[in-house]
């Protein structure tokens, strides 16, 4: 298997001014290319530093992808530093200049021409986010990459030339396959990859073979499951589906509302809803992601009792009756608002975030979550615990995960 540095230069990643995000980045595209990276190191502003690394960088791997300095200005020296690794001058390149000048389709400044000079033995990659292509080389039996900082640009030299990076250091296969799990406790995850990378009865013997590395986030979890057998970690994800449900795992690494637009999107389905407790979040959450408005109505945020009664007729014996935190509360939000907005379904939230507000009957942290459509409707009530904001974030993940179920029936 191929191992690589990733070098990231910059002062402003030893003075403290700003944090490296680099490093993990190509960290993981690398991992998920079945590459091993040996080192993430950081690096000032100065030859001698850049190139100290580089030679031991070259030196012990097949591949070094450095980030940052490939810029105008006179602190920029990853450009020199590879000219010095390979022992040629920089050389100025009419063509690429051409090309930086057609991909910015505006007028660039003197000191742009700077970025047109590389080593003859690197090159270019194109950048069409910025001034400064990224350069590309072998030195000895490694592959060098120079790509620039800005962090838009570093992400899309990735997906543009990520392919041409990796070349050849992959098996060509991919060995990864990387998930993201929703509401699923990480002990619960542990302990079913667990069983079905060892229960001999429905996992193929490869199976044992796969390693799993989890990164976890409160109701998210993302999984990489790693291992050159793509059956053996298929079987493991299908173990996974069963034990947690379809709409608990997504392939690859996503955000729940981001599945939601794209679910209701592909079906043509339009949703409201109305909110108390999540005080709005659900309708955040969903106008987070880019072409929303194709599939969200709105929200009504209805957080007290008065605004339940005015904005969504919600009855006053069904509030003195039951409560604004129960089923025939959330039913009635629920039914009210889709009727306002003639969408196709809507979704109801009300529950006692705490700390205060808590009762023996319903303790803090009990939801109410109403879904009605003219298909069916769901209520369901949850017990979360934690605090304020942990309680509201499992409201928001289970409504998401209902209106996710409700579309795979679609
Ligand atoms: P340019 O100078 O044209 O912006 P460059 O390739 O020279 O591009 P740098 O000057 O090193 O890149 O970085 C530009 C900006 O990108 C930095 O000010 C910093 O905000 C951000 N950046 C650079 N490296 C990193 C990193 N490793 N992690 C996070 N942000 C970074
Ligand atoms: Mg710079």
């Amino acid at each position: 298997m191929s191992s690589a540095y990733i070098i990231c230069v910059g002062d402003e990643l030893l003075s403290g001014d700003i944090a490296d995000v680099h490093g993990s980045f190509i960290a993981r595209y690398l991992n998920n290319h079945g590459i091993t990276v040996e080192r993430i190191c950081l690096v000032g502003d100065d030859y001698q530093s850049i190139l100290g690394v580089l030679a031991t960088a070259v030196a012990r791997s097949q591949l070094v992808v450095v980030t940052g300095g490939l810029g105008p200005t006179s602190d920029d020296r990853t450009r020199d530093a590879l000219g010095l690794l390979v022992g040629q001058q920089l050389e100025f390149d009419e063509e690429l200049w051409q090309r930086i000048q057609e991909t910015l389709g505006r007028t660039l400044h003197g000191s742009n021409r700077g970025q047109a000079y590389r080593p003859a033995l690197f090159q270019p990659l194109i950048n069409a986010r910025g001034t400064a292509p990224g350069l590309i080389g072998e030195v000895g039996s490694c592959r060098v990459v120079a790509l620039p900082g800005p962090p838009h640009e570093l992400r899309g030299m990735l997906e543009a030339h990520g392919k041409r990076i990796v070349h050849s250091l992959t098996s060509g296969e991919s060995t990864a396959t990387v998930m993201t799990c929703f509401g699923i406790p990480e002990s619960q995850l542990e302990d079913a990859l667990r069983d079905a990378s060892t229960e001999p009865a429905s996992a193929p013997a490869a199976a044992a073979d796969v390693e799993w590395h989890t990164r976890a986030e409160y109701l998210r979890i993302v999984l990489r499951l790693a291992g050159s057998d793509e059956g053996a970690r298929q079987s493991i994800v299908s173990r996974l589906r069963e034990s947690f449900g379809e709409e608990r795992l997504a392939d690859g690494e996503t955000s729940l509302a981001e599945i939601v637009v794209a679910e209701l999107a592909s079906r043509g389905c339009v949703i409201s809803a109305a909110e108390s407790c999540t005080g709005g979040m659900f309708g955040a959450a969903l106008t987070a992601v880019a072409g929303s408005s194709e599939v969200f109505w709105g929200s009504l945020v209805t957080y007290a009792n008065a605004a339940k009664r005015a904005v969504l007729g919600v009855g006053e014996p069904t509030l003195k009756l039951n409560g604004a935190v129960s089923e025939e509360t959330v039913v009635e939000m629920a039914r009210s608002v889709r009727s306002v907005s003639g969408t196709d379904l809507s979704v109801a939230i009300s529950g006692i975030a705490g700390p205060a507000g808590g009762t023996e009957e319903k303790p803090v942290g009990t939801v109410w979550v109403a879904l009605d459509s003219s298909r069916d409707s769901d209520t369901r009530l949850f017990h979360f615990s934690g605090d304020r904001d942990r309680v509201r974030r499992g409201a928001l993940t289970e409504a998401l995960l209902m209106v996710r179920t409700w579309a795979h029936l679609a």
